[in-house]
């Protein structure tokens, strides 16, 4: 790889050059619980995600990268109490889980869609993968890290002193200070690897197991499908920051009790995007979706650009102010950048361009920066415009603000003059036709007049151009553009 790529490892607490011994870099996300629209502080972290994997492509390395769906054993309650979070969803809306399971999945990778974000080489269901789960929490009985309950099977985190490691736990406050629903767990931070199934109520999703009938902890479902996919160690595992302090946990923990052997090597944590200084919940029906951005008539895209207006790691605060403002960012941003021509781009100062932007980018994904940069290229008036236009579309397969195609609200008219000379016009409006034939007829004057050195006459039609706001670029295949304000 040409530049090195840091990267902040949470399990380190420090940025590290990024390096595999592998053909293909192993990425797993934590996917969506599907009983409800993804909000978009959702998005924000799968934003980052998608950011973390177009530069492991640029770069030039491989990647195969794993999004779960979360369809089952995902509780309302981080104690392992309380209904599941799909069964509610499914009563709530009338339909059976399996139902809302698809609806929700299948709205999910629409917002992605929208949104740019790639789309990962698989989309594993927690509800196809039971084998693999069961297979893994007997893994762990075998090795006595497991107990059992009146109501599950749980991971018995004293057998396991490397707990508190990841989050940083503090093993004396966590006993002491605990008021977690304890149940008949034996310490606060043991976690359910099996449920049984209520007695006094019919789950809609349960499975036979060598314990009984129930169902699997949140937990135990990423690993499985991580080490199915992926195997170990996996190159780089990533979520939200939420995730550090219990699932991600234990994830670990249950990983390598059952195999001792080191789970990922990478673990990167995306900060909550904020509204009111809450955090975003989709549990507390309070939530923004991208079908409310969408219906608001903003564009997905501007909303991935106000993502970028912030560090992954920094709180980000949402406002419908502060997105609108993103907006109109993204469209002065695409003004900037010039239409397609023939000359040539200097090699030199477009490698030098990329270059800054991709220091910025290899730089633990630092896109406010490289946005700096990019805003820098395009406004230097040393570059020429194929400088420039080659450097943002080396800087879109990143950003991926579909930065080279004009809006769709611009209008291109063409006119071929009888001397054969094609004017183009590009306006964000209808202009009406004697403007048009006016401009043309100014721009045809302006060229013979300069042919036959009449500069005062050139310059003249030029000065009123700019005072109109009119922007005429003589391209170098002989054709003329005109942008209209
Ligand atoms: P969930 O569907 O609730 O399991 O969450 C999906 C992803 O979104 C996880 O990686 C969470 O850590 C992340 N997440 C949840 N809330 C927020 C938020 N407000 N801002 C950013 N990411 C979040
Ligand atoms: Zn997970």
């Amino acid at each position: 790889m040409s530049q090195p790529l840091y990267l902040y490892n949470t399990a380190t607490r420090s940025k590290e050059v990024f390096t595999t011994d592998q053909n293909t870099v192993g990425m797993y996300c934590c996917g969506p619980t599907v009983y409800n629209y993804a909000h978009i502080g959702n998005l924000r972290t799968y934003l980052f995600e998608d950011i973390l994997k177009r530069a492991l492509l640029w770069l030039g390395y491989k990647v195969k990268h794993i999004v779960n769906i979360t369809d089952v054993g995902h509780l309302v309650s981080d104690e392992d109490t309380g209904e599941d979070k799909m069964e509610r969803g499914a009563q709530r809306e009338g339909k059976t889980v399996w139902e809302i399971a698809q609806m929700y999945a299948d709205a999910f990778m629409n917002n992605i869609h929208d949104l740019h974000i790639l789309d990962p080489d698989l989309w594993p269901k927690a509800t196809d993968h039971l084998d693999e789960m069961i297979e893994l929490v007997q893994q762990l009985e075998s090795r006595g890290f497991t107990y059992s309950t009146s109501d599950g099977i749980y991971f018995d985190t004293a057998h396991f002193p490397a707990y508190v490691d990841f989050a940083r736990l503090d093993p004396q406050s966590l006993q002491a200070g605990s008021r977690v629903e304890m149940g008949e767990k034996k310490a606060p931070t043991d976690f359910a690897l099996w449920k049984f199934s209520p007695r006094d109520v019919k789950r809609q999703m349960e499975w036979d197991s060598p314990w009984g009938m129930g169902f699997p902890g949140w937990h135990i479902e990423c690993s499985a499908m991580s080490l199915k996919y992926l195997g170990q160690p996996l190159d780089i595992h990533c979520g939200g920051t939420d995730h550090i302090r219990i699932h991600h946990t234990n994830e670990i923990a249950q990983v390598e009790a059952a195999t001792g052997k080191q789970f990922a090597r990478f673990w990167m944590h995306g900060e909550f995007l904020v509204l009111d200084k809450e955090k975003m919940a989709k549990s507390g029906g309070n939530f923004i979706t991208l079908d409310t951005v969408k219906q608001r008539g903003i564009d997905p895209l501007a909303y991935r650009m106000f993502t970028f207006t912030a560090h992954y790691r920094t709180p980000l605060t949402f406002s419908w102010d502060a997105l609108h403002a993103a907006a109109q960012s993204l469209q002065n941003l695409k003004k900037l950048i010039p239409g397609e021509s023939a000359e040539a781009a200097d090699a030199d100062l477009v490698s030098e361009g990329i270059a800054r932007f991709g220091e910025a980018i290899c730089d633990d994904l630092n896109l406010p920066r490289a946005l700096g940069v990019l805003w820098e290229t395009l406004k230097n008036p040393n570059l020429t415009n194929a400088t420039k236009r080659a450097v943002a579309s080396e800087a879109d397969c990143i950003l991926a603000l579909d930065l080279l195609t004009r809006d769709a609200r611009e209008i291109v008219t063409e006119f071929t003059s009888a001397t054969g000379e094609v004017i183009k016009f590009i306006s964000s409006a209808q202009t009406d036709h004697a403007t048009l034939e006016d401009i043309k007829l100014k721009i045809e004057r302006r060229k013979h007049a300069r042919a036959r050195k009449q500069f005062d006459i050139a310059d003249a039609i030029r000065e009123e151009f700019a005072r109109k706001g009119y922007v005429i670029k003589d391209m170098k295949n002989g054709t003329t553009e005109c942008v209209l304000p």
